[in-house]
């Protein structure tokens, strides 16, 4: 088969990674290139020696191609659908697509799918989707079509959300915009839970639905604890640990905007219960002073390190939340602990954790090591996209 895409030459024994599926390119790897190239343009990536390794989008920066298709094969409608059908299936199969009490789940998990550059979440009828490539950016139309083509029914919308997570923005100046239909933000239940989300003026596509199992095992941990859910957003936490049977629930963030989302969620689910509090405070101030004050405390901050570089003031960072949460947690008391930075590691994760552990001097026991759900897979070859970690510690 002959394709005409240009050619993206790597240099000699760079070709490793690609030939072990890794789906980057890094530009440092690129001898030469042949052909014209704009961002976004599909490109075929070969060894030193001319072999074919993989087809994928091009684009400036550290990452030079994302690469969709380890095959030679023809990128267009028939490829990409089957990409989408493939993500779909792997949503009916984990039982999502039809959940009696869930209707948000992830539907494409980037290179975990095989599609790097693309996140797409389901919303109750409303496929959000956020792309972190120009060449996905590039093709969001046809995507969206491809979509409602195999959900048909099931798909009500499709809302554009990539405007903050595309580079080089200036070149093609994304608007969040619906693609498709123009539902306003609604409501979505998890596990029975309703929560409001608010695609258009939300934090990442809305809402945070990797946590969804990790939420409901926290309410199995509830029963008559007096609770903090520190990093809150929407209060997920919260309400499950309400329905829990918690004693007290103590949501705090920083921001007002998603303490009131908080309040309006917990409203929706728990009206007028007076175990619930929601506080706006900073993190290291308000955990300053907490000696004794709960026996279940939730840690949930936003990523501390987006790039390497911020590595070792992240592990600090989350080295000392933890350490103040084993200080004045209660006897007895549980600590969800979660890192959900890309660049930090398991192993770095529970160093940071341990330290934090041996600087309280208690006796701490891990009773469950948590990750992402199903719905955000990791493809075995890109373990990058292992992101999010926790723990759950029992504290002496
Ligand atoms: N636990 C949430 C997600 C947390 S997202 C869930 O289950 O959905 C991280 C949150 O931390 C954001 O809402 C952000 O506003 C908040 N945040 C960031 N920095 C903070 C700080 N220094 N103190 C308190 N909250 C902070």
């Amino acid at each position: 088969m002959s394709i005409s895409y240009s050619k993206i030459i790597l240099k000699s024994g760079k070709d490793q990674s690609l030939k072990r599926f890794h789906p980057w390119v890094f530009s440092g790897a690129i001898k030469k290139t042949e052909g014209p190239l704009a961002e976004g343009n599909i490109v075929s990536v070969h060894a030193n020696n001319g072999e074919f390794l993989g087809l994928g989008h091009y684009q400036i920066g550290s990452i030079a191609v994302r690469v969709f298709s380890f095959q030679e094969v023809a990128i267009d409608e028939l490829f990409w659908k089957d990409k989408l059908r493939k993500a779909y299936q792997l949503r009916l199969d984990l039982g999502l697509t039809n959940h009696p009490d869930t209707n948000v789940y992830r539907l494409v998990h980037a290179e975990g799918d095989g599609l790097p550059g693309l996140v797409i979440d389901f919303y109750n009828g409303t496929a959000v989707f956020q792309m972190h490539s120009i060449g996905m950016y590039l093709i969001r139309n046809e995507l969206s079509k491809y979509l409602k083509d195999i959900m048909g029914d099931q798909l009500k919308a499709v809302y554009d959300k990539s405007e903050k997570t595309l580079p080089f923005k200036a070149d093609i100046e994304p608007r969040d915009g619906f693609l498709y239909g123009d539902t306003v933000a609604g409501l979505v239940s998890e596990y029975g839970n309703l929560f409001k989300v608010d695609w258009e003026e939300g934090q990442k596509t809305g809402f945070f639905i990797d946590q969804r199992e990790n939420r409901y095992l926290l309410q199995q941990y509830s029963k008559d604890r007096d609770v903090l859910n520190m990093f809150c957003y929407t209060g997920g936490f919260s309400f499950f640990a309400m329905r829990g049977g918690a004693k007290s629930v103590h949501s705090v963030d920083a921001s007002g905007k998603a303490i009131d989302l908080t309040r309006e969620n917990v409203e929706l689910n728990y009206p007028n219960d007076p175990r619930h509090e929601a506080i706006v405070a900073d993190a290291f101030e308000y955990l300053r002073d907490i000696k004794d004050k709960y026996d279940l405390i939730v840690l949930d901050p936003p990523a501390f390190a987006k790039h390497r570089e911020a590595l070792s003031r992240a592990l600090q960072g989350y080295k000392r939340i933890n350490a103040r949460a084993f200080e004045q947690i209660r006897p007895g008391g549980i600590l969800f602990t979660f890192s959900c930075s890309q660049v930090v590691s398991k192993e770095k994760f529970r160093e940071a954790v341990f330290s934090a552990a041996a600087i309280s001097g208690r006796t701490v026991r891990i009773l469950h090591q948590l990750n992402q759900p199903a719905d955000h897979p990791i493809n075995i070859y890109h373990p990058e996209g292992e992101y999010l970690k926790g723990l759950v510690l029992y504290v002496e």
